[in-house]
Order: structure tokens, then sequence, then C-alpha cells
């Protein structure tokens, strides 16, 4: 039998080590805490500098309100904090730290210096503490504000030591971090040196759309569109890019949750759940996404570096950033709201095309103002401003003379290019198109999808679902499950154009088709459609087909058969593409353009 052992309290320094362990996972951890000091300190410059990934140095400063020789003191104590008072204080917290810990976290696994000075007072005090034991305090000749400094982090604990990966991936991931916070406060100046190397330097004060542009390349940013949703107490407010950027995992979305970098698996469910028909399967769509709501409704105490949230009420959330995702994503031509977005009150309502299709057209509401947090404006996006082209630039190629002419924009100002020529067809199937910011390669066939199935679903919303009647009305045979779901769902297809009836078991009668389809096989159709949905369930239809996936599998069918384009009809097929509500992918998800910016193009031949 084991020894008997007394139980004992544990000494400050070992509890403040296992402390660390939760805070500081690693050097990125500890740049988001400092930071975050910064931020609560009102600072409106923070400089980070880093050495080796943060192995050797991770420094920060800020010129924020700095602490009293009594306040650095304390700081360094476990639980000290001057952010909350009592539990309740933690429900309605609003500084991005509360637990204290910190501090005290950080110098039990590292050499740790803080020098900070209020501005008041001429001087300001030194505190020098070393794996947790505290070595020196001393006046100090500083500027006011806080400045500390951590060395050698885990040097004292090698267990933890040896997980530190390269110094690469430490660097990513304080990059990233530096980005998220630099992303919510565009206001405070900030900037990141890396082994001496500057590496951000972003000015004070700052609009977003300014630090936007600071933070990512212009192509990304002009895809950008404004999201500014509130319903009820909740606001989602932030950017979603147009889905021709995706990418192969999330790290390029920016969730910040009461202005804090933060997450939730809702979260991410509902921004793929916006984006599912326009994504190729298995790519993540680029958003930086602020979510706002009363504080005594999100959880943040869950988490010890706060990082995982939860919600009072998270089919609410969910449902705003449905909904303000997909209004933005419908919104064609990046707008470009003034300094406070617009926020528009609107009740829930479930998702279907037909609602995301109205919520397209209607107008959005007069702004408001929140002072306390801006979301500034976006440049206009010349991507989608219809401009005729510009001027070519320097040096001047001359164009050859049988090259054809501008086609006129469709709809000014709405579609993802204004003025294009048609240069001709590769591959035998791909359009190459020149806009006025570059060339588009064009899928005709799953251009040809998108639109049929716009035209369907338009069709379907506004009751006015042209029929043609077929010459020869075919019977169409079925397994005893498609007829089944066929059987469920003939008022449906009626209503969509079909003439359909049932003729024996298992066997239809199909007289008409959408007008849209033109000549096509009825009973290709109807199998294609009844295996397809099938396929891809029924789920959202609750057991019944919807609409989209009946539309989506038609178009599907309807193009398969008929690709043989003149080139007016290839014109007319890019014109029409520009004015659709959703430009740049198939309904399936798959692109429909493959964009190349004269930007991009001069980058790759090197003469950027
Ligand atoms: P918390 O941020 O959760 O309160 P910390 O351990 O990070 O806990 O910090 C403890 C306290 O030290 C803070 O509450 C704050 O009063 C003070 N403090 C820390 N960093 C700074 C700073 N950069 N400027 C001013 N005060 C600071
Ligand atoms: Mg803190």
């Amino acid at each position: 039998m084991a020894e008997r052992k007394q139980i004992r309290l544990l000494d400050d320094t070992v509890i403040n080590k296992i402390a660390a362990g939760e805070v500081v996972e690693r050097p990125a951890s500890v740049v988001k805490e400092l930071v975050e000091n910064a931020l609560d300190a009102g600072a409106t410059r923070i400089d980070v500098a880093i050495v080796e990934g943060g192995r050797q140095l991770i420094a920060v400063e800020d010129n924020g309100c700095g602490m009293t020789r009594d306040d650095a003191l304390l700081s360094v104590e476990r639980h000290a904090t001057s952010k909350i008072r009592d539990i309740h204080d933690v429900e309605n917290v609003m500084s991005m730290g509360f637990r204290g810990e910190a501090l005290a976290a950080i110098p039990s696994v590292s050499r740790f210096t803080l020098r900070s000075r209020v501005a008041e007072e001429p001087g300001g005090t030194e505190v020098i503490v070393e794996g947790g034991r505290m070595v020196d305090v001393r006046d100090a000749g500083c500027p006011p504000g806080t400045a500390v400094e951590v060395r050698n982090l885990f040097y004292n604990v090698p267990a933890r030591r040896k997980f530190l990966r390269s110094i690469q991936t430490e660097t990513v991931h304080i990059r990233q971090l530096f980005l998220m916070y630099a992303l919510a406060f565009p206001e405070v100046g900030m900037s990141l040196t890396l082994d001496g190397r500057p590496d951000y330097q972003l000015t004070a004060g700052l609009e977003m759309d300014e630090r936007l542009h600071q933070l990512f390349d212009r192509s990304l940013v002009q895809s950008l569109r404004p999201v500014s949703l509130r319903q009820g107490d909740v606001a989602v407010r932030g950017y979603a890019a147009s889905p021709a950027c995706h990418r192969s995992d999330r790290n390029s979305q920016y969730i910040f949750i009461n202005r804090r970098p933060a997450s939730a698996a809702l979260v991410g469910y509902a921004i793929q759940q916006s984006y599912e028909s326009l994504l190729p399967k298995g790519r993540y769509p680029v958003v930086i996404l602020f979510l706002d709501l009363p504080p005594d409704r999100v959880d943040v105490n869950v988490h010890p570096a706060k990082k995982e949230v939860r919600f009072r009420t998270p089919q609410e959330v969910r449902d705003v950033i449905i909904a303000g995702l997909t209004a933005a994503l419908l919104q064609r031509a990046p707008v470009a709201p003034a300094a406070a977005a617009p926020i528009p009150e609107q009740k829930p309502e479930t998702l279907t095309v037909g609602t995301l299709l109205k919520a397209a057209s209607r107008p959005l509401p007069a702004e408001r103002r929140t002072p306390t947090f801006p979301y500034p404006r976006l440049g206009p996006d010349p991507v989608s401003s219809g401009k005729p082209p510009a001027a070519p630039a320097q040096p001047h190629i001359p164009r050859r003379e049988e090259l054809p002419p501008w086609a006129e924009p469709p709809q000014a100002s709405k579609s993802p290019w204004g003025a294009f020529r048609l240069l001709g067809v590769v591959g035998t199937k791909y359009l190459v198109i020149e806009t006025s910011d570059g060339m588009v390669l064009l899928d005709p066939q799953a251009a040809h999808e998108r639109l049929l199935f716009e035209r369907l679903i338009h069709g379907y919303e506004r009751k006015k679902m042209e029929s043609q009647g077929l010459l020869a009305p075919e019977t169409v045979q079925l397994t005893p499950a498609e007829a089944n779901a066929v059987k469920k769902n003939i008022e449906l297809l009626e209503s969509m154009g079909f003439g359909i009836s049932e003729f024996g078991s298992d066997t239809f009668l199909v007289d008409a088709l959408p007008a849209c389809f033109g000549e096509l096989s009825a009973h290709t159709l109807l199998r294609d459609m009844a295996a397809d949905v099938e396929r891809s369930g029924t789920s959202r239809g609750g057991g019944r087909w919807s609409v989209e996936a009946v539309a989506r599998a038609a178009c599907r069918t309807a193009v398969h058969s008929k690709m043989n384009l003149t080139e007016p009809e290839m014109k007319r097929l890019v014109q029409d593409l520009a004015s659709a509500d959703m430009p740049y992918t198939c309904p399936h998800g798959r692109p429909t353009v493959i964009f190349m910016s004269f930007n991009e193009m001069d980058r790759k031949f090197g003469k950027k």
C-alpha cells in the first residue's frame, strides 16, 4: 500500500506554474495577454518585439495608463486585477482581461521585467521576477505607460519547452494573433518587430478600411462586402469576401465576440451554412465578423484564455450570422457604408432562397452610429464598379486591330465586371474574356447552370413560372423510392413549370417543362432529378424536396445536354452572368469564373 501522505496547501510559485500551463500555452499566448493588457490600459500605441519566435524575447510596450509602484507590485500577484470586483462583474465584463492571472503566470515560467509609470508621476517602477520569484524592485526612468519583457519562456519548465514548435511555427502563431488585434483595433497604432526587422507597422487613428488595406492584399480587400445586421440584441458586422476567394482552412476567418478574438463552433457552422451553395466542397470563405451582444448573453469564462465562448441564445446568434452574411453576399457591388455600418432591424425569419432574394432587394435602413465601435467603410471596388476600362497601363502595348470591340456593361454598378471583350475559346470549352481589371476564364457550363438556377428560383418566387408543352409527352418509369419522392412533390414541381401526372404505379406522364429549359428529354431530367435530390438529402425541406434542390438538380441535367454556343450566345452568357445574384459559382458550388487581375499578371511577370 502506498505510504499515506499529508495534505498541504501548495506554495504560490507552484500554483502559478500550474496556472501558467493553462494561460501560457506558447509564445503567442504571452503576446495575447500582454497586448490585451495594453488595450485594457487604453493604449493608443502598442509595440511588440519578438526574438526567435518568442523563445528568446517577447517585449510589449504601450502608452496606456501605466501603474503606480503599489499597483505594479500587486499586478504580478495571482488573482490581482483592477478589472472586476466581484462575480457579478464577470457577467458584464467588457475589458479583455479580468482573471488577474496573466501577470502572475507569465513571470512564473520566464525571466520577466515590467516597467511602468503613470503620467502624473515623474518616474516609474521596474519589477523583475524570475521563475516566479521577485528578484528586484526599483525606480526606473521611463515614459508613461508600461513595458514588459519576457525572456527565456519556459526556461524552468523543460517539459513545456520541448513542446515549443519551430521558430517559424511560433512566429506564424504570433503574427496571426497580432493580425487579429490589429483588425479589431484600427484606431490603435501597432507595430510588430521580428528579430529586429519590422514586420507590421500600423499607424494609429485608422478607419477599418485603411487598416484592411495595410493588412491584406488588394484583391482580397476588393472582394470584401460589408456585413451589417442587427436582430434584437444581437448584431453582426464586418466583411464577407466574395465566394471566389476561398481557402483550404478556417485560418482566414477572423471572428470577434464583443470585440475579443474568440470563437465558438456555432459561428463556424453558421458561416459555412451561409456560403453553402457558393463554395466547392471542403473550402472555407474569408470573413471578418464582429458579433456584438450584451455581455450577459455570452459566457467568456469557459476557457482560461477566453478563446472559446458560450452563448445563452445560440439559435439567435446563428440566425443573425446567416442572415447577415447572406444579405452581404447578395449585395452585388461591395457597397461602401459610411463610418458606422447600417444596422437594419429585422425579425428573425426562416431562411429560404426566397427570403434571401427578397433580402437582396430590400433597401438598407438609415445608418446608426455606435460611437464605441465604429466600423469604417471600405473604398469603392473597381472590380464591380462597372466602370469602362481604364487607359492602358505603361508601357503601352498596342492592341491588335482585329480584337473584338468592348461590349457594353449590362447594368453598370452591379456586376463583377463592367465592359468586357470576348477574346475567344480555349480548350474547346472555356471562354476567355478581358475586363477592365484583368482576364477572366469562364466555364459556360457552370455559368449556364447558375443562370438557369436563378431563373427557376425567381420564376417560382414570383409565381410566374412559364411552362412549355412538349410536342410528344413522355412517360417515365421510376424506381419505387424515386417515384415516391416525385409523388410527394408533384405540387412543387407543377409550380416550377413541370406538367406532370401519375400514370400508374411508379410511372409518370410528363407533358410540359419549365420554359427556360428549352428542348430536353423529360425522361432523363426526371430520373436525374429524383436521383440527385435523393442523394443530396431532403433534410432542409423536412422530407419534401426543396425548391433549391429541385432547381439545382434540374439545372445540372439541362446543362449537360446542350453546350454548343454561337458567339452572340457566348456574349449574352457573359452579360447575363454579370447580372446574376451570385455570379461566382454554379449552384453546386463550382466556380463559374477564374479571374486573374492585371496586378497579379504584373507580379507573376516580375514587373511589380
Ligand atoms: P487581468 O488583465 O485579468 O486583470 P493581469 O494579470 O493580466 O490580469 O493583469 C493584472 C493587472 O495589472 C490588471 O488588472 C491591470 O490593473 C494591471 N496591468 C497589467 N498590464 C497593464 C498595462 N499594460 N498597463 C496598465 N496596467 C496593467
Ligand atoms: Mg490581462
